[in-house]
């Protein structure tokens, strides 16, 4: 159905795009097709600015949450899965996950399918963005946090079913382990594969984009074997592998031009990049410490209309904003789109197209600083217009110069 010639390949761990891609495209549910608008004109727009015809996305559109139930009645469609094995590249929009009906959350399901085993969030402060801070421009770093483990593999059995009894009742016969008779019970798994992986991945992104620390962040003096065991495999595998390029925090060596690699407790963590945020440069951590950090991170540099998200894997990407669906504002032209607008601009770094990176980047800082926004930084900057979704976007491409 796709022709050969406008897909992305991986060959030999390198990504090779063609001048004229496929792209694929999940709009969203609530306000996703309002945000899914307003950020396809920015990135049509960024494209002709920086290539003029000679490169063109070709977007495919993909159906997943609430539009694919209406339309298939499934929540995710194979075919989904499919085109994105296919065309490995794809952007989302935020999806509903009914809670408590037994519905995995769709998210999830990707992130497992494709094996995207890297969610990947910079945060960083854009001069004007209203922040709780008083020196938010020290915020700049990347969280890694690993995608398909810890508590969130779905490993978990509901209280009084027959399933978690016999596992409460294991516990106790094999490992003397007395639970209370009402209980939920989940399972942490946590590899050195998978700590491994994104290890890796993280300190390749260091190393390349000059990053001087890099920070493990975990609750290993609780949660030995896991968490714990999370940090060590880390720091073997930084060790093992990247000896010439780093030095521990502990070793007391001049550290030159080397990357530091240190780590830090997950709780003092959200203490540190409030009150010392310049000293981090780049955080490795579980599922469920990232997806914490990851929002407390955001509040920092203007809320969740302003945090991209990448799911990294090998081969396959998906770009995505990090809010949900924000239900109450659908369909209303109001939220930001800069979370899937920043989250572009991530892709086409991924897909080695900077120029065009940078010419969104550019773009919002100048719309940001003329305090031309939406209702959420409006509120809270003085002397701020406000924009509609679709008006900011627009604003967007009038300020690329
Ligand atoms: P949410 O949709 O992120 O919204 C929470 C609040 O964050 C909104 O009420 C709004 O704050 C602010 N916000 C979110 N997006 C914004 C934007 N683009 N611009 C400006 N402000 C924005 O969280 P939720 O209400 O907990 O979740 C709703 C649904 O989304 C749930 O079904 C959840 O499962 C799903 N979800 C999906 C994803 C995903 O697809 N990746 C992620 C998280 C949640 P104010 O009310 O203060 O204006």
């Amino acid at each position: 159905m796709f022709e050969e010639k406008g897909k992305v390949k991986f060959e030999n761990n390198k990504l090779i795009v063609p001048e004229n891609p496929y792209i694929v495209f999940i709009e969203g549910d609530g306000t996703g097709p309002d945000i899914w608008r307003a950020s396809k004109y920015v990135f049509d727009a960024a494209v002709k600015k920086a290539y003029d015809d000679k490169r063109k996305i070709q977007w495919v559109e993909a159906l997943a949450g609430e539009k694919a139930y209406n339309e298939k009645g499934v929540w995710l469609p194979q075919e989904t899965l499919d085109m994105i094995k296919d065309l490995r590249v794809g952007i989302k929009g935020p999806l509903t996950t009914p809670v408590g009906k037994g519905i995995r959350s769709i998210n999830v399901t990707l992130r497992q399918e494709l094996d995207l085993y890297a969610c990947i969030r910079p945060v960083r402060y854009f001069e004007g963005v209203p922040s709780p801070l008083k020196n938010p421009e020290k915020v700049d770093f990347v969280i890694f946090r690993e995608n398909t483990e810890d508590l969130y593999a779905g490993i978990e059995w509901q209280a009084e079913t027959p399933e978690a009894k016999k596992v409460s009742d294991f516990l106790f016969k094999e490992f003397g382990r007395k639970l209370p008779d009402v209980v939920g019970i989940g399972i942490k798994p946590i590899s050195k594969f998978a700590t491994e992986r994104l290890t890796r991945m993280a300190i390749n992104y260091a190393i390349k984009n000059r990053k001087e620390v890099v920070t493990f962040v975990h609750k290993g003096n609780i949660m030995k074997y896991t968490e714990g065991a999370f940090k060590n495999w880390g720091f073997e595998c930084v060790k093992n592998e990247f000896r010439d390029y780093i030095v521990f925090e502990d070793e007391n060596m001049p550290k030159d031009d080397k990357i530091l690699v240190n780590d830090r407790i997950a709780d003092a963590m959200f203490q540190q990049i409030i009150l010392r945020p310049e000293e981090y440069k780049v955080i490795i951590t579980p599922n469920l410490n990232g997806d914490y950090i990851s929002d407390a991170a955001a509040a920092l540099v203007g809320g969740l209309g302003m945090a991209p998200g990448a799911n990294i894997g090998d081969g396959y990407a998906i770009f995505e904003a990090t809010h949900g669906t924000a239900p109450k504002y659908a369909n209303l032209d109001k939220v930001n789109p800069s979370s899937v607008i920043l989250s572009g601009a991530m892709m086409f770094e991924y897909l080695g197209w900077h120029e065009v990176s940078s010419i969104i980047i550019r773009a919002i800082e100048k719309t940001i600083k003329n305090k031309t926004v939406t209702y959420d930084l409006a509120r809270q900057m003085e002397g701020a217009k406000e924009l509609k979704c679709s008006e900011f976007g627009m604003a967007i491409v009038d300020n690329m110069g």
